[in-house]
């Protein structure tokens, strides 16, 4: 089970538990940061006096709202959406969208907890913030999406602002949807603020390598993790769970760098293909025909689908999940331990249980936290709003060169942490703890706020 927590922490978390009942992705991702942080308390006591700990877990602002809108058959439907506002110490609030069914409050505040440390951690001017509603994206056309997102608009407008807070995209929510979001953002207020969401089109104030830039940063951090073992991805077999944006740019960029993919999924099965996953078809299917990635073995017959198989008992010798929150638990860890696995790292966010992380740690696989490892996504929308701030447009590379220094400085400043604080090579205490400081150290500094 879970580690102890230090003893000025432990009625923290059971005050929060008691705060934010039925939260329980909320509290997973809480604890996990309280679990690492007990050593920053003894360093520097006056953030415990001053009652910092409590003011992170607590978001400034929460804001729930009725999205009605009509089906093309005129059916009237009535979602919920959200947007917490977490912190913005840093900067203004900062954070995707998710649209999903198992999307309620404790979902987004366990994402937007976790924001605020990724932001941290990018040493980038954001906040921390996440939004999203129970709308099911899925079977959808393109005008039931367009009214959705129009309906869901009318009300968040009066939230946001470059200055003070900027969605952008998550699960549900990419390019087709930032743009209608966008449109009646524009036609509501009568401003073109590009700044004030981010993922657009690249020809209307979006940037280049954007949409590439989680998974690609993903496995610029897997590099740097192999880089300490001595190692790299040159030949080595991948399996990468999820077939969606992170999903897709990270097997891309893995494969660029000489890895084979045996193995991707998405929520009704897995896709074995021994020679190695065929990147195009993976994009067509879901880019273009948004549709089942078992449509995949049609056109490669050699290609297994899988329908109930866990993609994790494949044999591989890193691991990328990319799908959702906790879909790897203990015994998948076991598995992928015992298959040799060398390296797990999150793209999605949350993917590993704290079960899953443990058995990792123990058995001395490199775990690269989603916080870390994950960064490079809203890290490149952070440089967006650079490129709206100053009416720029950078080229492909300059923006992918710019992704891969930040996450090479965020691999090394979460590697050195974790050595001063005495847990060499622990990933999850270096993210934790260095994320905490930055956002700790602002705070403090802005009084009782
Ligand atoms: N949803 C992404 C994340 O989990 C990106 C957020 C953004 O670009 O603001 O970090």
């Amino acid at each position: 089970m879970s580690a102890k927590l230090d003893e000025k922490l432990e009625p923290i978390y059971q005050e929060l538990l008691h705060r934010n009942p039925g939260e329980s992705e909320f509290h997973q991702a809480v604890r996990e940061v309280l679990e690492t942080i007990g050593p920053v308390l003894c360093k520097h006591p006056e953030f415990a006096d001053r009652k910092i700990i409590q003011r992170i877990c607590e978001p400034e602002r929460q804001i729930i709202f009725r999205v009605p809108w009509q089906d093309d058959s005129g059916e009237i439907h009535i979602n919920r959406a959200f947007r917490v506002e977490f912190n913005s110490a840093l900067g203004p609030y900062k954070g995707g969208m998710r649209f999903h069914p198992s999307v309620y409050l404790g979902i987004i505040k366990f994402l937007g907890f976790e924001q605020i440390f990724k932001n941290a951690l990018t040493g980038l001017p954001i906040g921390g913030g996440k939004g999203g509603s129970d709308f099911n994206p899925k079977g959808k056309s393109d005008n039931e999406i367009m009214r959705f997102c129009q309906s869901l608009m009318t009300e968040l407008y009066r939230h946001i602002g470059v200055y003070t807070d900027v969605p952008a995209g998550d699960i549900g929510v990419g390019g087709r949807e930032i743009g209608y979001l966008f449109g009646q953002y524009k036609r509501i207020t009568n401003r073109y603020e590009s700044g004030v969401i981010t993922g657009k089109g690249t020809d209307w104030g979006g940037s280049l390598a954007r949409k590439e830039a989680t998974g690609y940063g993903a496995v610029y951090f897997t590099q740097e993790m192999l880089k300490v073992r001595n190692d790299s991805l040159d030949g080595k077999k991948l399996i990468v769970s999820g077939s969606g944006n992170v999903a897709i740019y990270a097997m891309e960029k893995a494969q660029s760098q000489g890895a084979k993919i045996v193995a991707c999924s998405d929520s009704s099965g897995v896709i074995y293909h021994k020679e190695g996953i065929d990147l195009d078809t993976v994009k067509r299917i879901k880019e273009v025909e948004r549709g089942r990635i078992s449509d995949y073995i049609e056109s490669h017959k050699k290609a297994k689908y899988l329908k109930d198989a866990c993609i994790w008992d494949i044999p591989c010798d890193i691991a990328l999940p990319c799908a959702t929150q906790n879909e790897l638990n203990a015994k998948d860890a076991k598995k992928l331990v015992e298959n040799g696995c060398i390296a797990v790292v999150e793209g999605a966010n949350m993917p590993t249980t704290p079960e899953g992380i443990k058995v990792l740690q123990e058995s001395k696989v490199a775990f690269g936290p989603s916080k870390a490892a994950n960064a490079g996504g809203v890290a490149t929308s952070a440089l967006e709003m650079q490129q709206n701030a100053s009416r720029a447009s950078w080229s492909f590379e300059h923006t992918e060169n710019c992704l891969a220094e930040i996450m090479i400085g965020i691999h090394r400043r979460c590697y050195e942490t974790a050595e001063e604080y005495g847990a060499t090579g622990d990933y999850v205490s270096g993210a934790n703890i260095e994320g905490f400081l930055r956002v700790a150290r602002a705070m403090d500094a802005m009084g009782v706020i």
